[in-house]
């Protein structure tokens, strides 16, 4: 598949098929009875670590985790400091899809520095977490 980039990306094409694959692992393993909606992530650590999350729905919506956040949640957790987060992929099957606001501002508040790999019109394309969310809410200075 032909992927366009937004940015430089700091990874190689092997990171890259080991990251969508996970994400694309972690998709079939989501647990989404209500919208049908199975996405997977995977996190990219800077030490070549790759940490999957999927979706998981509740029938209280708001109890609803994205993949993004469980992957970035599941990295964490894992031993990936923040600042080693080089990237997050998302997919879900051929759509396109990014990650929604709130995960958009998590990323951004626990790893500003990240880059996006996701689907847009057809093809992967990889932006920074910033330009995904433009005048987040960011109350401290780093
Ligand atoms: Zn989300």
């Amino acid at each position: 598949m032909a992927r366009t980039r937004t940015t430089s990306t700091p990874w190689t094409a092997d990171d890259e098929a080991r990251l969508l694959a996970t994400a694309r692992a972690a998709a079939r393993r989501a647990f989404a009875p209500h919208s049908k909606l199975r996405v997977g992530a995977a996190v990219l650590a800077r030490d070549g670590r790759v940490v999957p999350g999927c979706n998981l729905e509740s029938l209280a919506y708001g109890a609803t985790l994205c993949a993004e956040r469980a992957a970035l949640g599941a990295a964490v957790a894992a031993g990936v400091a923040p600042a080693d987060v080089v990237a997050v992929a998302v997919v879900s099957g051929r759509i396109d899809l990014a990650p929604c606001g709130v995960c958009r501002q998590l990323l951004a508040d626990v790893a500003p520095r990240c880059l996006v790999l996701h689907r847009a019109g057809g093809r992967f394309v990889t932006t920074p977490v910033e330009a995904l969310l433009p005048g987040r809410m960011m109350p401290w200075r780093r």
